[in-house]
């Protein structure tokens, strides 16, 4: 695979953080927030580390955290999986992705995945052996539509591989929508993995409703979530897969030769974090609503066409105002006319021709992105 030419292929986001330091820009493209989380998580992260917490955690994760990634789901959606054998702790919720991948999907088997796709499914489907099928959904409005969905549907199908909410474009999908996900599922007898990373981050008193729970998917749905998100350390990379154990023990036997286990005392600050009360959850949806609003508005007045999102941390608008027809020449750019980095969306394609839409990151504290937004406004 080396040899003379052969250059390191990074993913969109490494190479747009390093244009953003390199310039000095403001950073809405990759999507880490700003800030730390919770003290209290941070304090009971390093309280393990003190209390020798530091060598390998057991394959599935430490049992603390087991209970807890299972209290959350029973808690907030009534799903009961088993602690014992129905979770496992992943190096984030890419590993959790690649292992299930790896896990399900054999040679020559199809992945029907929600197209503009997050960067990590294609990969891992392609390391897989098999092929994914995109289903488009379309700005503005970015709607599933279930004909499209079933018409997907080949002989090949092994799974679906669901995002909700949805990076990059912000749909929070609606019952509806995921009753028409589980009919065909059902119908086909098609296995489901479910990323669920943003599930905290819906806005507009909308409800994030997890595939697992709608009837006759639990026996075939393996659901992927992340602390990284929910409590803004998404450099302790701690991610999991729940579902039925016959599902997830396949994840785990993979999962096993590609990191074996990871993060021990990270692992214990999630299983405190996870038990944080209402208030927590409520704040940290309505501070990042706010900061929606603020982006969304801004990118308005800038004269952006904006399509605001219901859920996630990232807002797509359209470049073609400003007269691009290329997303990424316009994020190329961007650094050096504006100080400000963002990430171009045809890269979640199969199909990377140029398209004049972006993504903007809002995980950032208000006045950085205020400043995002005076710069765009002055540069564009
Ligand atoms: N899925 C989606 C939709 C994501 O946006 C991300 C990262 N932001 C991941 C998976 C990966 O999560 P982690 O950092 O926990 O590996
Ligand atoms: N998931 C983050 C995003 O969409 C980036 C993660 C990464 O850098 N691979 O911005």
């Amino acid at each position: 695979m080396s040899g003379p030419g052969r250059r390191p292929q990074t993913t969109i986001f490494t190479t747009m953080s390093a244009l953003a330091q390199r310039h000095g820009a403001v950073n809405l493209g990759q999507g880490f927030p700003d800030e730390s989380g919770p003290a209290h998580v941070i304090e009971a992260a390093a309280a393990a580390m003190r209390e020798g917490h530091n060598q390998y955690p057991p394959l599935a994760g430490v049992p603390e955290l087991r209970q807890a990634i299972a209290a959350h789901q029973e808690r907030w959606y009534g799903l009961t999986p088993d602690p014992a054998d129905g979770v496992t702790v992943t190096a984030g919720a890419t590993e959790a992705l690649t292992a299930a991948m790896l896990a399900l999907v054999d040679p020559g088997d199809e992945v029907i995945a929600l197209e503009p796709s997050y960067d990590s499914y294609k990969a891992a489907i392609t390391m897989a052996g098999g092929t994914l099928v995109p289903v488009r959904l379309e700005a503005p409005e970015y709607r599933l539509d279930s004909a499209r969905l079933a018409a997907a549907v080949t002989e090949r199908t092994k799974l679906l591989l669901i995002n909700s909410p949805h990076n990059p474009t912000g749909t929070v999908l609606h019952r509806d929508e995921l009753a028409a996900v589980a009919a065909l599922a059902v119908e086909r007898d098609l296995l489901v993995v479910t990323d669920e990373v943003y599930e905290h981050l819906v806005f507009d008193g909308r409800e994030h409703v997890p595939l697992a729970s709608l009837p006759g998917m639990w026996d075939r749905t393996v659901t992927i979530g992340s602390a990284g998100k929910t409590f803004s350390v998404t450099g302790w990379k701690i991610g999991w897969a729940t579902g039925p154990a016959e599902l997830v023990a396949r994840v785990q036997d993979v999962k096993q030769w590609l990191s074996f286990a990871s993060g021990t005392p990270f692992q214990y600050g999630i299983a405190a974090a996870l038990g944080s009360d209402d208030g927590f959850y409520r704040g940290y949806a309505a501070g990042y609503q706010e900061r929606r609003d603020l982006m969304v508005h801004g990118l308005e007045e800038i004269g952006f066409d904006v399509y605001e999102p219901e859920g996630t941390y990232f807002v797509t608008a359209s470049v073609a105002p400003f007269g691009y027809g290329d997303g990424l020449r316009f994020c190329l750019e961007l650094p050096e006319r504006c100080g400000v980095v963002a990430i171009p969306t045809q890269v979640f394609y199969l199909d990377q021709s140029p398209r004049p839409v972006v993504r903007f990151a809002f995980c950032k504290r208000p006045e950085v992105i205020a400043e995002g937004l005076r710069r765009l406004g002055a540069g564009l």
